[in-house]
């Protein structure tokens, strides 16, 4: 089955609200196996919008259309949508009667131009009621192909998609589909499809390379006649890329290195201690994201001067002298600081040139990371590059996170 989407709303082409009801209903799509092959945008425009219809229908059998079923008279989508499909819109008593229970809730008389919200395809489709809206959405059914309708603001669309979509696209979906995910770190988008290349060519399970923030991880995606059996397809690809990454794989269905991070620490029974120049409470702030983060997580100390580095992390004044701030050594002691400081089994440090200017003569983009633990601390010397400070600063705390991560791998 082809899928094609359509965003309907002039707000979109001027730029004034970002598209993301296509980016949710290509994930949706994308997670049921349903194939899309083209999304379109258009203005509150009846003839480019049947335009726009027309030609969906032409390559798709499944057209997804999103915006336009308000109450007034530039809202056209589903006017449109049934004269090209060619099916007959009639009045939805229960519709009806849900838009003027929403509307006497809020103590307000429904205007009567809403009464147009009610009408929807009887016969020939399926109404999706709205929880949140008066706008209901719909699928219409003709001559083998299927047109669904769907309120513009998310707040509506998404719980709308759940509830009611959902159900009617995995009925119609063939068999059941499963994703799982092997996240990576450490190893550059190109080189590890490189290495996954036999992978990437397979059928079922479907493997897809993706990358993020420095990261990277595959999809893994197989269908089955159940969960079960689609589950087993996807195991053995997921055995050959644990092996092909080795240790550079950070979890298998995880969300984030801090959420591997966070759930490696409770296992072992351990906790962390962050000290952070050039990132700024950035790493703190990561692992404090992950719900839980309490039980491991000890204090995290934003050290931006040398000063508070030397008074509060216990930096010796001569390291700081000798070496810099920006330094593997003053990296070490940072990290040992705030572990005698905290009394956390890790203590992990970072301190660097984050630009846009060289620090203390070091280029933009050098950081040092530590992680210091019982069995001492390591180092790691980043050179990052001139790139964007948000992005150095995002990299050099995904780096500390990853060498707690893998300190906690070699302690068990
Ligand atoms: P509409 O249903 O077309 O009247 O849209 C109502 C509101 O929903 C718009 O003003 C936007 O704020 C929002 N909206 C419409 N289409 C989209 C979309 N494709 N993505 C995100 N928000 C949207
Ligand atoms: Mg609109």
């Amino acid at each position: 089955m082809i899928a094609e989407i359509i965003a309907v709303g002039t707000e979109l082409l001027l730029g004034d609200v970002l598209d993301t009801n296509s980016r949710y209903l290509s994930q949706q799509l994308a997670a049921r196996g349903i194939a899309l092959c083209h999304r379109q945008t258009v203005g509150d425009n009846p003839a480019r919008l049947e335009a726009a219809l027309t030609l969906a229908l032409s390559r798709a059998e499944l057209v997804l259309l999103c915006g336009g079923l308000g109450p007034t008279p530039d809202d056209l989508t589903k006017e449109i949508a049934a004269k090209t499909l060619g099916v007959e819109l009639c009045l939805h008593q229960p519709s009806l009667d849900r838009i003027l229970d929403y509307y006497a809730r809020s103590g307000r008389m429904m205007p009567k131009s809403n009464q147009k919200q009610a009408m929807l395809p009887i016969s020939g489709g399926v109404v999706f009621p709205n929880d949140h809206g008066t706008a209901p959405g719909c699928a219409m059914e003709k001559g083998g192909k299927r047109v669904l309708l769907f309120p513009g603001p998310p707040r509506e669309l998404i719980p709308m998609f759940e509830s009611y979509a959902a159900p009617y696209l995995d009925a119609l979906a063939d068999g059941v589909l499963r994703s799982h995910y092997v996240r990576v770190f450490g190893v550059g988008e190109s080189a590890a499809a490189e290495k996954a290349a036999a992978w990437l060519q397979s059928e079922n399970p479907t493997v897809a390379p993706y990358a993020k923030d420095g990261e990277m991880y595959f999809r893994v995606t197989a269908r089955g006649d159940t969960a079960a059996e689609a589950d087993a397809r996807c195991q053995p690809t997921i055995v050959e890329l644990l092996s092909l990454f080795g240790d550079a794989v950070y979890g298998v269905d995880v969300d984030s290195l801090e959420q591997a991070v966070v759930d490696g620490l409770k296992v072992a029974g351990k906790t962390v201690a962050t000290a952070e120049s050039c990132t700024g409470g950035l790493i703190a702030e990561r692992i404090t994201s992950v719900p839980g983060a309490s039980a491991v997580f000890g204090c995290g100390v934003a050290a931006y001067n040398a000063e508070i580095k030397h008074r509060v992390l216990g930096v010796p004044q001569d390291t700081i002298d000798r070496t810099g701030t920006v330094s593997a050594e003053t990296a070490t002691a940072m990290a040992q600081g705030v572990r005698a400081l905290s009394g956390a089994d890790f203590g992990v440090a970072v301190t660097g040139a984050a630009g846009p200017d060289p620090c203390e003569g070091h280029p933009v983009g050098t950081v040092f990371v530590a992680c210091s633990s019982e069995r001492g601390t390591e180092v790691r010397a980043l050179s990052l590059g001139s790139r964007d400070r948000a992005v150095i600063r995002t990299l050099a705390a995904s780096h500390a996170l990853d060498m707690v991560r893998r300190a906690l791998a070699i302690g068990q």
